[in-house]
Order: structure tokens, then C-alpha cells, then sequence
């Protein structure tokens, strides 16, 4: 089968490899139609998030069930399902009460699986024709329609993208009448900030730097801010200033920010005043500042436990300095952590189907398979407006 192989540090290669195989009885082996990349896969193409060269990458996969282990029950081949990331087995002590991603058995001796993904279970990736689903049951879920069909590219991003993103907003509860600013336009922010406007959110700022991704945070119905023109912080209290006037808002000046913050950028964020450098400090920073008392803030950009390229030791380990204080005293509540996919997959694949949600909004580029090494290298750069790459297979 063809797969797309990280080699090296920023080099990825279209290979022949041994196909996926069937291993256990409750496995099924997936024929991929999409496989989007992430984020995520571009820490690793950049050597930040090590251990996974010369092995298959990718962790988002959608397609049709060509081989059906004789313990699966409720898959049939010909079924059309996405998979998600994290792979969970459906029956261990966490898998029971919905923290899918940090199953006790997939990864034995740590918690949470993925695919093509290091330190996760060494499982191969999904950007390949085929792959190998373990506990298919728990892991699979089953769609409408056709390979190809209009659904095609939003039931990809309910692989990751999407769950990822309403997950931002679902653990801090953000409802009808929130303000809410998201630091970072990538996928995860644009769909957390797609998920904020589902849910009922009055007004959406997202922060970011590249002028593609902020205009489709516009067009995504939040307001886009560029953090190279100014001090976001400054900028949305500015905004809600003029929306705070009159008898209605006296003796409420402390609530000029937003109730809820999320950081969909994680470690490698970009610094405000030098762009070519990194700043991990700035947005949590930032995030303290600006949520009023009693704010609520997600913390779902990435944060490995090592960072083969941090600035310093501390780094390295991903210990960060933050404003703990500020948040104390303003009461705020922090939620954090990986996507728990299986929580949200089914609700989200049911707002997609009935039309409620449309995630494929933001999907940039479709390349094939053959075209991963040059997606990655443009993706990689945030030229030409690459959001989010969707390779397409068959
Ligand atoms: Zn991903
Ligand atoms: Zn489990």
C-alpha cells in the first residue's frame, strides 16, 4: 500500500509498504478515502515531537471497512466510518466513564493510544490506504452516504479537527450569551470557534497572525484580531467598551473582558513582537489578563511532555510560568487536556448530517496522496492559505 512515511525532520516521502494487516479478532482493517494532516503531525515533521521516524504518520482518517475481524459485532464490510484518534478499547476504567483518550489498555503502562503518533502505542499512522483498527466497535463510528459525497470532508474532521474544536469549548461550558476569545486560527481554533457560535455564544474573538486564517475566523461569524498590529488584550477590552454603556453595566467596569479564553496554540506558539521566534508565555499571560472574574479557560493547544526544540531545560519539560495568581483571585477555572473523541463524535456526525454544522468550511487544500511531501512543506510555512489539507486517496 502507499503511505506517507516521516523520514526525517522536515522530510516526507510517498512509500510502498507492507500493507495493514488484521492481528486481532476484534480488529477491522479500514480502505481510506480522506486523511487529513494536523497540526499536531507538523510538530513531529519538525522534529519538536520525536520517535515516530521512518514510520507511516497521520491520525485523522475516514473511509470504508474492507476487512472485519469474527469478535467485531456491529461493523459490516462496506460500512463507511470515521475513526478517531485516540484509540480507546470501550470497556477499561476510563474508556467507561467517556475519558476516551486516556484508555488504560491500548498504551499499556501509560494512558491514552494513537495513531502514527510517538510515545502513543507505536500504532502505524492513518495517512495510507489501509489501516489496521484495533477494538473496531469502540473506535468505529458509522456514517451516511458515500465515499466522496458532500459529507465527505466535514465526517473527515470529526476524526480530530472538529471534536478537538467543540471540545475546546464544550469543557468550559460555553453558552448562550458567553464572550469568548480563542488564541490561535489553526483548525482547532477555527472549529472551537465554529463550536463557540453553535452553542450560543454572543460575541467570538480569535487571535491569530496570518491574514487567510483570520479571514475565515470572520467569515466564521467571530471577530478576528492580528496580534503583530497591536495588544489583543487592549483590543478586546477596547471592543466591549463600546458595548458596556448605559445604566445596564454600571458598577460592572471588572467585567470589560470575555468569560471564557481558549489557547488552541500550545507550545509553539509565535511571539508578538519578533514573529520568526517562539514565545510559549504570552497567551497564557494574555488569557489571565483578559478573562473576567470568574472566567472559565481550556488549554487545548498541544503540550508534550518533551519538546526536543525548546529554548531551555524548563521548557523542555514543559514546565511553564504562569500567572497563577491573577487567575486565583479571579476565581477562574481552568480545564485542559486531549479530546475526548467519543464523547462528542456521535452528536457532532448528527448536527453534520442533519445540516446543523458544516466543519468543511475551513478545509483549504485536497491534495492526493503523491502531493503529502509538498502539502506538508506548505502547510508547514502557512503560505498559501493552508488551514487545513485534507489528502485524498483512490
Ligand atoms: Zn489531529
Ligand atoms: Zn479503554
Amino acid at each position: 500500500m502507499k503511505a506517507v512515511i516521516l523520514e526525517e525532520t522536515r522530510r516526507i516521502a510517498v512509500r510502498d509498504v507492507h500493507d495493514a494487516e488484521m492481528r486481532e479478532t476484534t480488529d477491522v482493517l479500514l480502505r481510506v478515502t480522506s486523511s487529513a494532516i494536523c497540526g499536531t503531525d507538523l510538530h513531529f515533521y519538525e522534529g519538536r515531537m520525536r520517535g515516530i521516524e521512518g514510520g507511516v504518520i497521520g491520525h485523522e482518517p475516514l473511509g470504508v471497512v474492507e476487512e472485519v475481524g469474527s469478535a467485531v459485532t456491529g461493523l459490516i464490510k462496506g460500512d463507511r466510518v470515521v475513526v478517531p484518534t485516540h484509540i480507546c478499547c470501550g470497556f477499561c476504567a476510563m474508556c467507561v466513564e467517556g475519558h476516551s483518550s486516556e484508555c488504560l489498555t491500548t498504551n499499556p503502562g501509560a494512558a491514552g493510544a494513537a495513531y502514527g503518533y510517538p510515545n502513543k502505542g507505536g500504532y502505524q499512522g492513518a495517512q495510507a490506504e489501509l489501516l489496521r483498527v484495533p477494538f473496531a466497535d469502540a473506535n468505529c463510528l458509522k456514517l451516511p452516504g458515500e465515499p466522496g459525497d458532500d459529507w465527505e470532508d466535514d465526517f473527515v474532521l470529526l476524526a480530530d479537527a472538529f471534536t478537538t474544536g467543540y471540545h475546546a469549548a464544550a469543557i468550559i461550558d460555553v453558552g448562550p450569551g458567553d464572550t469568548v476569545a480563542i488564541f490561535g486560527a489553526g483548525a482547532v481554533g477555527l472549529l472551537a470557534a465554529y463550536s463557540a457560535r453553535l452553542r450560543g455564544a454572543a460575541r467570538i474573538y480569535v487571535i491569530d497572525a496570518i491574514a487567510e486564517r483570520l479571514e475565515k475566523a470572520g467569515e466564521l461569524g467571530a471577530i478576528p484580531i492580528n496580534f503583530l498590529h497591536g495588544d489583543p488584550v487592549e483590543e478586546i477590552r477596547r471592543r466591549q467598551s463600546k458595548l458596556r454603556f448605559g445604566s445596564a453595566f454600571r458598577h460592572e467596569k471588572p467585567l470589560g473582558g470575555v468569560t471564557c479564553a481558549i489557547d488552541a496554540i500550545g507550545f509553539q506558539a509565535r511571539s508578538r513582537s519578533d514573529y520568526s521566534r517562539e514565545d510559549p508565555y504570552w497567551v497564557i499571560e494574555a488569557i489571565a489578563e483578559i478573562v473576567n472574574p470568574a472566567g472559565r479557560v481550556a488549554i487545548t493547544g498541544v503540550w508534550p511532555a518533551e519538546d526536543a526544540g525548546a529554548a531551555d531545560a524548563s521548557l523542555a519539560e514543559g514546565r511553564l510560568r504562569v500567572p497563577w495568581s491573577k487567575l486565583f483571585n479571579k476565581n477562574a477555572s481552568i480545564n485542559m487536556g486531549r479530546d475526548d473523541d467519543e464523547r462528542w463524535n456521535r452528536k457532532l456526525r448528527d448536527m453534520i448530517v442533519s445540516g446543523a454544522a458544516k466543519p468543511s468550511r475551513i478545509v483549504s487544500h485536497r491534495p492526493s496522496l503523491d502531493e503529502a511531501p509538498t502539502a506538508f512543506a506548505k502547510f508547514d510555512a502557512r503560505e498559501e492559505g493552508y488551514i487545513k489539507v485534507v489528502l485524498k486517496l483512490g
